[in-house]
């Protein structure tokens, strides 16, 4: 381990997840998603990872995103699906990104590129089905899937793909959820209903994420577009095991150990006090690595097989662990999260205590926390 923390990321375990995954839609492409830095596990790895497990497509957020992969020399289909105003979609076109559509905006902006480039633009219509985010609205779709439809005429478009992105699809066990994915799977039909109506046939309509991978074969279509499941996390916190492993490990050493007396007030603003003669520990890690504030007393970590709790406020570079009588000396690993084994909290068990969601425990890992792959 380098000297202080690493984000240990198992790649194997990656293309593993990705080939158990794609046993569940074993008649659609599967697009790995790999945007926000694969999810923290470092996205040029990750989405090799991904290719070797049997991914044939990739997707990020943003065309930035895209022509990093590009420039790694993957040149697999890959689609950006955010373009907002001044993004380079020249360059994407130059690199053979495929584009979301998700506004007539975008539309009229990808369509003068593609002339400028005097090459075609590959491009995915974006429905909005009911999320009320990205996507074109109902009321806008016949226009724009006219509009497609012309410029695909003109030579300059190519209409690859139509997809569309799910609200409650992590909510399985939810009546009302379900409703909603219903709901959102019937406005996809009709807008795909109304894009061949206009004369085009593409070739990928998507709209399944892990959770509707997972749990709604109905929604697998042509390509399913999982990212969460493929690093080996629930998206749903009632279904956890999904037959996939964790692919990170957030681990630091211990820093110093120093032997305090009962009523000791521990970090800023003292808002853990010992309660008995005890053992400090001091793990390097901090908020700006990615360890919440909001972990203080709360956020779980694993040291010598057993589990404790972060002793008072965690600090930007570093936070405490009161480890008792157990013996334990600077140099010592200490687990953030892991594969749940041996003690080792999850990023699950972390989004649990905080009251929030694995992504958001494992995309925040800082840059200061040097990956390291096996
Ligand atoms: N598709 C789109 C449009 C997304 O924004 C995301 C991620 O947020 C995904 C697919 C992957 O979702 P998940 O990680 O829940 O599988």
């Amino acid at each position: 381990m380098p000297a202080f923390a690493e984000a240990r990321v198992d790649l194997d375990v990656i293309s593993a997840n990705v080939a158990a995954l794609r046993e569940r839609a074993p008649n659609s492409h599967f697009m790995g998603v790999v945007k926000a830095d694969g999810y923290g596990h470092g996205m040029i790895p990750a989405a090799r990872a991904m290719l070797a497990g049997g991914a044939t497509w990739l997707g990020v957020a943003f065309i930035e995103e895209a022509l990093e992969v590009r420039r790694a020399g993957i040149d697999t289909p890959l689609l950006a699906w955010i373009v907002p105003p001044g993004a380079p979609i020249g360059a994407a076109i130059e690199a053979g990104v495929e584009l979301g559509i998700s506004d007539p905006w975008v539309l009229d902006a990808t369509v003068a590129a593609a002339r400028a480039a005097g090459r075609p633009a590959r491009v995915h219509l974006k429905a909005d089905t009911g999320l009320n985010r990205g996507g074109i609205t109902r009321e806008g779709w016949p226009e724009v899937v006219e509009a497609a439809a012309r410029a695909e005429a003109a030579g300059v478009l190519q209409v690859t793909g139509v997809f569309s992105h799910l609200a409650r699809a992590d909510e399985p066990a939810d009546p009302g959820a379900r409703d909603s994915v219903q709901a959102q799977l019937d406005a996809f039909d009709e807008a795909l209903a109304l894009a061949d109506k206009a004369g085009l046939r593409p070739e990928v309509r998507h709209i399944a994420n892990s959770a509707a991978l997972l749990t709604r074969p109905d929604s697998h279509f042509d390509l399913v577009r999982p990212g969460i499941a493929a690093y080996g996390l629930s998206p749903m916190p009632d279904l956890r095991d999904i037959g996939v492993r964790p692919a990170m490990t957030l681990a630091a050493r211990v820093a110093l150990v120093k032997r305090v007396p009962a009523g000791s007030g521990v970090s800023y603003g003292h808002r853990y006090v010992t309660d008995r003669e005890t053992t400090l520990a001091l793990v390097p890690l901090g908020y700006a690595d990615g360890v919440p504030r909001a972990a203080s007393n709360i956020g779980p970590a694993a040291l010598g097989g057993r589990r404790h709790v972060i002793a008072g406020t965690v600090c930007m570079d570093q936070f405490v662990l009161d480890v008792g009588n157990d013996p334990v000396e600077a140099g010592d690993e200490v687990v953030l999260f892991g594969d749940g084994e041996n003690g080792v909290p999850t990023a699950q068990d972390w989004a649990e205590a905080l009251g929030t969601i694995p992504y958001e425990i494992v995309t925040r890992v800082g840059v200061r926390v040097p990956r390291t792959y096996r």
